[in-house]
């Protein structure tokens, strides 16, 4: 394929130099979407690459607010900020850098308030964390609607880079050891104390590390979106005290849990969480995979709290993994409540009426419809512009 070295005017056009690179295409570069999830050390990094690169749609992920700590470590951020939003400054620090991005910010838990289909509707998406958690969620999501993802991690001088392609060799679940889930099962152990838990798991890096591997991330992600040669499954392992950088390739493992890819997927042009009922939801997999079909959610629905001691019963219409201990104190008494879990509408619940975001489907959910073992994934695709709607 001969590609097309356009040379424009160094006086008006910021992307000049890149003319000069043989396969670049910025008009590629110009359309991509790319999800930044985590606006932490490497986010700040890699966001500040990609509006350099005039990377035209960046949607920025993150749940945390800025304090004086991320300073030493975060190009986007000043002293003003502290208490703000991660991703909203970082937001507005990219339109900053490069006027032409369109950007957004996005504040939330990608492991239970993000859409699925948001993931189905970018190019790319790069992970900045700092935990297994949230990766291994990520993992699944990429697998689930067959997205690559590319990884980064940094510990002091040490780096890892990793493209993780559903399909292509070893996925991040794949290279867990025994240790990692471990880890994970201690966290997990109660399940509600874990999102607590992982906010305080603080890995000590340094701004160079982060600038070297988000650099390598970025790289990864453009050569993704020129659709050139990438190497799923692989780890580039970056050593900063020795200066050692060498690739080592993970096996497949055959009983990988995250090899599981939603199929079909049918998108629901013009439905949003915000404006179709569960019971509207129910009717439309009805009509097609019969009057036997149920909806299921992936975790556990809170559908209501009573507390055994005084009698108060509430609804709650939460996803459980959402809940804060806070939560089961019983507002009336102090007591302790007990919880009602559904994770299946068969169309008898009283709370069919109910809008999708009001039982905590999010804009661009994808819900399964089941009737015996067939199955269809519908995406709330109404809600694209919503999600996606960049400014
Ligand atoms: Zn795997
Ligand atoms: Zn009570």
């Amino acid at each position: 394929m001969t590609e097309t070295i356009v040379i424009t005017d160094p006086d008006t056009d910021r992307y000049h130099t890149f003319g000069y690179i043989s396969w670049w295409q910025q008009e590629t570069v110009k359309d991509a979407v790319v999800l930044v999830v985590g606006a932490g050390a490497l986010g700040n990094e890699v966001l500040k690459n990609l509006a350099l690169m005039g990377i035209g749609n960046i949607l920025i992920a993150d749940f945390d607010t800025i304090e004086d700590s991320n300073l030493s470590r975060s190009v986007l951020f000043r002293e003003s900020d502290r208490g703000k939003a991660k991703a909203e400054v970082a937001a507005a620090a990219v339109k900053e850098l490069n006027p032409d991005v369109n950007v957004k910010a996005w504040n939330g838990d990608i492991n239970f308030e993000m859409g699925l289909g948001v993931f189905r509707h970018v190019d790319v998406v790069i992970g900045c964390l700092d935990n297994r958690e949230a990766r291994l969620s990520l993992n699944r999501f990429s697998w689930a609607i067959n997205k690559p993802w590319v990884d980064g991690a940094i510990q002091e001088l040490m780096g890892i880079v990793r493209v993780f392609w559903p399909g292509r060799g070893a996925c991040y679940e794949c290279t867990l050891t025994d240790e990692d889930y471990q880890i994970i099962g201690l966290r997990y152990s109660c399940p509600l104390l874990a999102r607590e838990n992982i906010l305080q798991g603080k890995v000590p890096t340094t701004p160079t590390s982060a600038s070297i591997v988000a650099a390598f991330q970025t790289q990864e992600a453009l050569k993704i979106i020129h659709g050139m040669e990438v190497q799923p499954g692989k780890a580039l392992m970056i050593n900063g005290l020795t200066n050692d950088i060498y690739t080592t390739k993970y096996p497949v493992k055959d009983a990988c849990m995250s090899h599981a890819t939603l199929e079909p997927i049918v998108e629901l042009t013009d439905r949003s969480s915000v404006d179709t009922t569960l019971g509207e939801l129910l009717a439309i997999s009805r009509e097609r995979l019969g009057p036997e079909t149920v909806l299921e959610f992936d975790g556990e629905l809170v559908v209501s709290m009573r507390c055994p001691d005084c009698g108060l019963e509430s609804q709650v219409l939460r996803k459980m993994a959402r809940l804060s201990e806070s939560a089961f104190t019983c507002p009336n008494c102090g007591g302790r409540r007990e919880m009602l879990l559904t994770h299946r509408i068969d169309g008898s619940e009283e709370f069919l009426s109910c809008m999708l975001a009001e039982v905590d489907i999010p804009a661009l959910g994808i819900v399964r419809a089941r009737n015996g073992s067939e199955s269809i994934y519908y995406e709330l695709t109404g809600d694209v512009n919503k999600a996606l709607g960049f400014e």
